[in-house]
């Protein structure tokens, strides 16, 4: 169970089952972070946009914590990112969902798929499989090998879903009309891993549906990974949120900020200065005024003046220390 942090100041306002259809509010965003790490300007910039969509709207914001890839997590690392949250003001709604305590949800949910003929086992290497095509992601498009049933004397230990040559489109509200071949781009794509771990897509899509969101704004690097979780959503017969992804941060070199582009942790010192820039990332500068605020003023008046119109498609460059007097709009 995941530790709350001493200072926090949770309040649970989330009626007792979210996925019931009964006193549903109409706006449930979340903020789903993987504890590989602290969070970083980048993921703050996600978290600050989900957060401040759902305030905006007087809805709920809910938090998950997507430990499912084991081997990448780091230990401490969810209860550091939980810190950092109520450090920086963010106060989430009802109890953080653990996907690591999530199993018997996805095996339901795989269960359905084998029930229904969507899935079929694969036992293709990662070796195998270096020389399929790949679509503009670098992702490998699965040539449909296991499709008609898995060779002789193979052993099957993945599971995939099968995915139809048709566009799949949803209405991004930053991002407009996006639209996906799952076949042509992706191909049939993997739900249970042969290490045994469900997939990070069929997690998502359960537990979106369970935790009862409505309203899903993350980073851009997922725009492309919503097509496959739309269409579990569809074969698992769950509701599809709408979505936003907001533009990535990059370091100078271009690179999207993480571990492995060794992005510095949030400071636990000059929050309000790091939240300015967060905003200031998302076409939200805080007014001249508000230069030396605390979170909680920042975050009341960004989400008295949210627009998500305003954050742009493209991705910003990180500015590190010093810059951070700059992102202030000077008062009219
Ligand atoms: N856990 C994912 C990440 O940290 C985000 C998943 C999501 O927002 O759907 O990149």
């Amino acid at each position: 169970m995941l530790r709350r942090p001493a200072s926090s100041r949770i309040r649970d306002r989330t009626p007792a089952r979210h996925n019931s259809g009964v006193n549903s509010p109409s706006y449930i965003g979340r903020f789903a972070p993987s504890p590989t790490g602290p969070l970083h300007q980048g993921s703050l910039a996600a978290a600050v946009a989900s957060y401040l969509d759902a305030r905006a709207a007087g809805g709920q914001w809910r938090v998950r914590m997507e430990d499912l890839d084991r081997p990448r997590c780091e230990p401490g690392a969810a209860d550091i990112i939980l810190q950092q949250l109520d450090d920086y003001g963010l106060h989430w709604d009802g109890d953080v969902l653990v996907q690591s305590q999530r199993d018997g949800a996805y095996a339901a949910a795989l269960n359905t798929l084998q029930a229904r003929g969507a899935v079929y086992p694969c036992a293709c290497t990662r070796s195998q499989l270096a020389d399929a095509p790949r679509n503009h992601e670098g992702e490998i498009i699965y040539p449909g090998t296991c499709r008609k049933g898995v060779p002789d004397g193979l052993l099957a230990r993945a599971w995939r879903v099968r995915v139809p040559d048709v566009s799949t489109r949803f209405l991004d509200r930053i991002h407009g009309d996006v639209q996906q071949n799952l076949a042509r781009e992706v191909g049939d794509f993997v739900v249970k891993r042969a290490d045994g771990l469900f997939a990070y897509q069929l997690a998502v899509a359960v537990d979106d549906a369970f935790q009862g969101i409505t309203h899903i704004v993350r980073g851009a690097d997922l725009l492309w990974n919503t097509p496959r979780q739309i269409h579990l959503q569809m074969l698992l017969g769950l509701p599809t949120p709408t979505y936003a992804h907001v533009p990535l941060i990059t370091n100078a070199a271009g690179q999207k900020l993480s571990k492995q582009t060794r992005a510095p942790a949030l400071p636990a010192h000059r929050r309000g200065a790091e939240l300015t820039q967060a905003l200031a990332f998302l076409g939200h500068p805080p007014p001249a005024k508000l230069a030396g605020a605390e979170p909680a003023e920042l975050l009341a008046w960004a989400s008295a003046h949210w627009k998500i119109e305003r954050v742009s498609t493209r991705p910003a460059v990180a500015r590190f220390a010093s810059a951070t007097e700059n992102a202030l709009t000077p008062d009219p």
